[in-house]
């Protein structure tokens, strides 16, 4: 079977529409404003993930305090990095385990649970149409990696006791220079493979700066052989499954510390644990997303997916271990219902969205024939394509009510720490920055790809995350 191939072009539509290239997708050009952003991040993001980490093991998740110590003297950057457990082999091996399980799931083990799971869509799924017009194809089983990785977590848990279930906050730090490993090789691996031998040699962008090119990726969708793409195996495996993992150790370091596992602890594995089997279950559907089908292979997903997610979305879990709050039935309550209402936007908004673009708007949105607004583009191969924006339903609320749901549940995992530490918040101000940077690239990239019709659309829906303010 074909791992990638070409659609059927539509004709050439009357909206003008070739009079604008298809320079859509990420920038071609990097201005010095950003190439400083870059290059800093290249540099001190391992450095922002460690203090975080350190934070919690050397100062009790006090986020001022070891920058207190410095300033007052009573500590030096090289004592704190004295303090902190460095890399062992051990580590290696665990890290290398875990990664060559979840390659060995990702390539070997085809999706059999899309034929069991009623409504699950599992199995060989298309992508989007990436800019020079290809249409990837791709094995979804990311539900079933999950499964079993989390059966064999139990199983080892419950009977095996191959291993201590709080392995993972055993060896977080050690780990985390693991996980650094891995995410500048597969980076710099990435980077070098599109010089060499890129998969899609028409859908890689150089920007004539190596670091920018190096950050945000060049080529579309590095593959190795047919099935193993980059893309996909990163950003959903191993960071996100390792996500549920993660959690789940550090409940059992509560439970083995303290004697106990408290309502917090169990909220954020909750609420976590949904949005990540929301994840796996809408694997098909994330093909549409912007990671997959606009964004390029580099650093930002290589590294951001092997270290940044793993280590800073999971700091409630963390900081909870270190401080065992148990909530108020009223305040775990309060919590717990606005993480639903939060998913339940997020999920509903995206659903409709992909509903209306599966069904090409044939389909009802609160119970009504959706209303939208038609639209056209030009591919890189110069041919032109019809779209079309969804008007109604929570589209016609905001242009990314999503995100809004996506920022409460945030919210909500936050929330579940007290109010006494400000590094169990670090996740929602990060989530806030990256949607509304999200919103502004997005708008940039449909601007420039719709031309007027993105303008008619945004006349029609104003706002972005909040109706009446943002
Ligand atoms: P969207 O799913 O909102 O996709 C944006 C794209 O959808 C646009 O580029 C455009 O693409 C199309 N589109 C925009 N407006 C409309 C409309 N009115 N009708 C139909 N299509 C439209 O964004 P993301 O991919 O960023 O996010 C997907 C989800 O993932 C979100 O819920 C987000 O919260 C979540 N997310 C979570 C992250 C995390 O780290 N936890 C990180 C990033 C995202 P086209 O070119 O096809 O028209």
């Amino acid at each position: 079977m074909e791992s990638t191939r070409r659609r059927p072009q539509h004709k050439a539509n009357e909206g003008g529409a070739t009079e604008r290239s298809a320079q859509w997708g990420r920038a071609w050009e990097v201005d010095w404003f950003s190439l400083v952003g870059v290059i800093s991040l290249l540099c001190f993001a391992p450095f922002i993930v460690f203090y975080f980490v350190m934070a919690c093991d050397q100062y009790d998740c006090s986020v001022s305090q070891p920058l207190l110590e410095l300033y007052q003297g009573k500590a030096t950057v090289l004592s704190i990095w004295a303090r902190a457990p460095s890399f062992t082999w051990t580590a290696a091996k665990i890290y290398a385990v875990w990664v060559s399980f979840q390659v060995f799931l990702y390539v070997c083990v085809p999706d059999v649970t899309h034929k069991v799971v009623p409504g699950y869509v599992g199995g060989v799924q298309d992508g989007a149409r990436t800019p020079a017009g290809l249409i990837n194809r791709y094995e979804i089983n990311g539900l079933q990696c999950w499964i079993i990785t989390h059966a064999l977590w139990f199983a080892n848990a419950n009977y095996f006791h191959w291993f201590t279930p709080t392995i993972l906050f055993d060896q977080w730090i050690p780990l985390m220079w693991c996980a650094n490993i891995l995410g500048y090789a597969v980076s710099t691996f990435a980077f070098l493979k599109a010089y060499l031998f890129p998969t899609n040699a028409e859908d890689c962008k150089f920007t004539g700066n190596v670091f920018y090119n190096y950050m945000m990726g060049i080529e579309f969708n590095p593959r190795i052989g047919k099935w193993f793409d980059f893309k996909l195996f990163f950003n959903g495996r191993p960071g996100i499954v390792a996500w549920t993992l993660i959690n789940l150790s550090y409940m059992a370091k509560q439970q083995q510390l303290y004697g106990h596992v408290t309502n917090s602890m169990v909220l954020v594995n909750v609420l976590q644990g949904i949005y990540v089997l929301d994840f796996f279950w809408n694997e098909a559907w994330y093909l549409k997303t912007i990671d997959i089908c606009h964004d390029h292979f580099g650093w930002y997903l290589g590294w951001g997916d092997c270290v940044w997610l793993p280590y800073l979305y999971t700091l409630q879990g963390l900081y909870l271990v270190y401080h065992p709050i148990q909530l108020s039935d009223a305040h775990a309550f309060a919590i717990l219902l606005f993480g639903l209402i939060g998913y339940y936007i997020f999920r509903s908004t995206n659903h409709q969205k992909d509903l209306f673009r599966r069904t090409e708007g044939s389909c009802s949105i609160w119970g009504r024939k959706p209303t939208y607004i038609e639209c056209s583009y030009v591919s890189a191969d110069g041919r032109n394509h019809r779209s079309k924006l969804l008007t109604s339903g929570f589209w016609g609320v905001a242009r990314h009510f999503n995100y809004t749901g996506d920022l409460m549940g945030s919210l909500a995992y936050c929330a579940a720490c007290g109010f006494t530490h400000i590094l169990p918040y670090f996740y929602i101000v990060y989530m806030t920055i990256l949607l509304v940077h999200r919103c502004v690239r997005d708008e940039h990239r449909c601007s420039s790809k719709y031309g007027k019709d993105w303008k008619r659309y945004t006349d029609s829906v104003p706002y972005r995350l909040i109706p009446g303010l943002f």
